[in-house]
């Protein structure tokens, strides 16, 4: 590992005063990701500035309804908290899908979002990665590409974002709260990670100078028709292939309002609201379902090696619809 600095923020004010300067120190929140970059030598900080017993661990109510999840609130912490299960149990769900009961004691909310890809060759460095050195190329075009991306993807990066976390707040609308120079701003969820064009160095928009200090849930939470379906190589401790958030508001028989978002299959969570319309008016049916599951696949390409995941990702948006709304499936 190469030699850093260590120093421990005292407060929110001096970890952003230190960030505002040329060449800033790395942040260290629960560290489950970036210790393992450092060991791999993927990530060469000079110096770390370690915020993770800054105040920003509460989970707190909204004025209007929504729960605000602090960024530094652990992930275990998230889960559990009595007001995500009851109104947001789909976060709760999707947060216990992820990593294992030690790592989640330890991840922040805040490092969850900023987490790096599993593309294998982004952690190889006698590889091609344009994402760990741009311009190199990229090695997972011609090789093993069993995680990698359907949607959303470049010639020059075709790796996909690894959250849990971040499917469920995708498709309950969340908002990320960050602080930088000019104070405090949220930026919509969908609007948070981007796809990789011709920059896959850049996994999502936060500026150098700014900290993520919160996420905001707004009141509606799904609580009684919702889904979190994991489909992965082992039962546990594994990423997705394929991850489907679903949230579905039923009255009298049809849906008013659905959410549907997709891990496991592009750079950032996948979310197209016009297959959410598909479904809105409409009474749960398998076909319908298959509509909506269409349109949110519309202009999926595999790379051979994970073409698989086109017919996954469509079946896996049925059951996990059909599962929100409590409709059986015929056996195929
Ligand atoms: C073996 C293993 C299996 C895993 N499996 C899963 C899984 O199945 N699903 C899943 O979702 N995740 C999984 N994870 C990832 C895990 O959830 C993340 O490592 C964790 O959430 C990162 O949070 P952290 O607090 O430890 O971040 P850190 O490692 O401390 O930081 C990660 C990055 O975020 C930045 N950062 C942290 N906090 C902030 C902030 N407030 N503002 C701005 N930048 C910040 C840091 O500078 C760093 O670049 C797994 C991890 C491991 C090691
Ligand atoms: S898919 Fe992206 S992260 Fe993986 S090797 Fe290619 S450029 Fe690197």
């Amino acid at each position: 590992m190469k030699p850093f600095s260590y120093e421990r923020a005292a407060g929110l004010e001096e970890a952003l005063d230190r960030v505002s300067h040329p060449d800033p120190p790395t942040l260290l929140a629960g560290g489950t990701n970036l210790l393992d970059l450092m060991k791999e030598r993927i990530a060469l900080p000079d110096a770390l500035l370690d915020i993770s017993r800054l105040a920003l661990d509460r989970i707190e109510e909204l004025p209007g309804g929504g729960l605000r999840l602090g960024a530094l609130a652990r992930n275990a912490d998230t889960a559990a908290h009595p007001l995500v299960q009851e109104r947001y149990p789909l976060l709760a769900k999707a947060i216990l899908a992820g990593a294992s009961p030690q790592i989640r004691n330890m991840a922040t909310n805040g490092g969850n979002l900023m987490q790096r890809t599993r593309c294998p060759y982004f952690y190889d460095t006698d590889t091609p990665c344009n994402k760990r050195q741009p311009g190199s190329g990229c090695g997972a075009l011609c090789g093993y590409q069993r995680l990698h991306a359907i949607l959303g993807s470049s010639e020059e990066c075709i790796a996909t974002h690894p959250s849990d976390l971040c499917v469920a707040l995708a498709a309950l609308e969340a908002v990320v709260i960050v602080s930088g120079p000019d104070g405090e701003r949220g930026i919509p969820f969908s609007g948070f990670h981007r796809l990789p064009g011709d920059e896959p160095q850049r996994d999502n928009n936060l500026h150098a100078d700014e900290i993520i200090t919160a996420i905001d849930l707004p009141p509606e939470g799904f609580p009684h028709h919702y889904s979190y379906l994991k489909i992965r190589d082992r039962r546990s401790y594994a990423f997705a292939l394929v991850s489907v958030a679903a949230g579905v508001a039923l009255e009298n028989g049809t849906i008013t309002g659905a959410r549907v978002a997709l891990g496991g299959v592009a750079h950032k969570p996948w979310r197209v609201p016009e297959a959410e319309a598909r479904l809105e008016g409409r009474a749960p049916a398998e076909d319908v379902f298959l509509e909506a599951a269409d349109t949110l696949l519309a202009g999926a390409r595999g790379y051979g090696g994970n073409d698989f995941k086109i017919p996954l990702a469509r079946r896996a948006v049925v059951r996990a619809l059909a599962e929100c709304c409590q409709l059986q499936l015929q056996p195929r």
